[in-house]
């Protein structure tokens, strides 16, 4: 007696290198999605489709217009709701697939958390849109031995890379230091077309569909797209792995221990949340006002950027990096503005 419906994915199991047995482990696998954007949707959609028995989904958001585009768990209703994304997501996929048991929780990640929420998984799927989450769930991934499949998505190129801990590179192996803040496009400067986004996460859900397969071979090469120009290449980071980083060799974790990173922390008396400078440290703040620009009036001087990027919601950022989100009373609010564009 098998744990899935066999006419229901008679289509996938006829593709040999899954089988049978493939989807029974598909069945039975625990999935958890870090982040329920444009890349966090695609994948969960593919996964529960493709009949993941248990999907965690961790989101710290509100769907907003602007992310209908490319986010596809969400629809104008949710909007007008004003469901958190992660409860959103999970209503949409309990429909989707009736068998799949959904769990959305609503947190920002951080260093406190991290291990309590990603410990259990299978495998992690990053559908974040900040580095310092990404390095975080490499961490927990490094130390629980964990596979994770890092993806991003910026303008209309894509990359995604499966990393098996203490086997692949690993995050820190091919991003050894996190850039100064504000000097890496988001999505909110840069823009970002939602077919792209969408690529990259069907290509996480067939890495994980891989990984629950047993078909690593693969893992450990990055690959990346443009699907402006229509360049796909495939990146061997072997040399990387060979070398390794002091996480995945060496059991440094300074993100979940808190060492990296930064606390928000909600300003007295003010409508406002300021967060400490990341690691990184000072801020172009010339070059960052130029990319701003698009978004909003800006003004700059020499130690301060001040930018109205939202309605009602203020970012000013300083020299040395330091940032006070204004407009909010809500450390967690304040961090997904400072993803956004710094
Ligand atoms: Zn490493």
């Amino acid at each position: 007696m098998s744990g899935f419906d066999a006419d229901r994915y008679s289509r996938q199991t006829r593709f040999a290198p899954l089988g049978a047995a493939g989807q029974e482990k598909l069945a039975a696998t625990r999935i958890v999605i870090v982040g329920c954007g444009a890349l966090g949707s695609a994948s969960a959609v593919a996964l529960v489709r493709a009949g993941v028995g248990f999907l965690r989904l961790i989101d710290r958001d509100l769907p907003e217009r602007s992310n209908l585009p490319r986010q596809l768990l969400f629809d104008e209703a949710d909007v007008a709701e004003g469901l958190p994304k992660a409860v959103a997501a999970a209503r949409q996929l309990a429909r989707i697939n009736a068998a799949a048991r959904i769990e959305p929780v609503v947190v920002d990640l951080v260093a406190g958390n991290a291990l309590d929420l990603l410990a259990a998984a299978d495998v992690i799927v990053d559908g974040t849109d900040n580095l310092e989450a990404r390095y975080l769930v490499n961490e927990v991934a490094c130390r629980t031995g964990t596979p994770w499949v890092h993806g991003g998505a910026i303008g209309a190129e894509g990359r995604v890379l499966t990393v098996l801990p203490g086997r692949t590179a690993c995050l820190r192996c091919l991003v050894p230091d996190p850039p100064p803040p504000g000097t890496l496009p988001t999505c909110e400067t840069a823009g970002i077309l939602g077919s792209a986004a969408m690529v990259v996460g069907a290509v996480q859900a067939a890495e994980v569909i891989k990984l629950v397969a047993g078909a690593t071979e693969t893992a450990g090469r990055m690959m990346a797209f443009d699907l402006w120009s229509g360049e796909w290449r495939t990146l061997d980071l072997t040399p990387l792995a060979a070398a390794g980083c002091p996480t995945c060799r060496a059991g440094d974790y300074p993100w979940l221990e808190g060492r990296l990173g930064s606390p928000a922390t909600e300003l007295c008396g003010r409508d406002a949340v300021h967060l400490p400078a990341a690691a990184g440290g000072s801020v172009d703040l010339a070059a960052l006002a130029q990319r701003l620009a698009a978004v909003g009036p800006v003004t700059v001087n020499p130690w301060m950027l001040r930018a109205d990027v939202e309605p009602g919601c203020q970012l000013s950022v300083f020299a040395d990096g330091r940032v006070i989100v204004g407009g909010t009373r809500d450390p967690a609010r304040a961090r997904v503005v400072v993803a956004r564009y710094l």
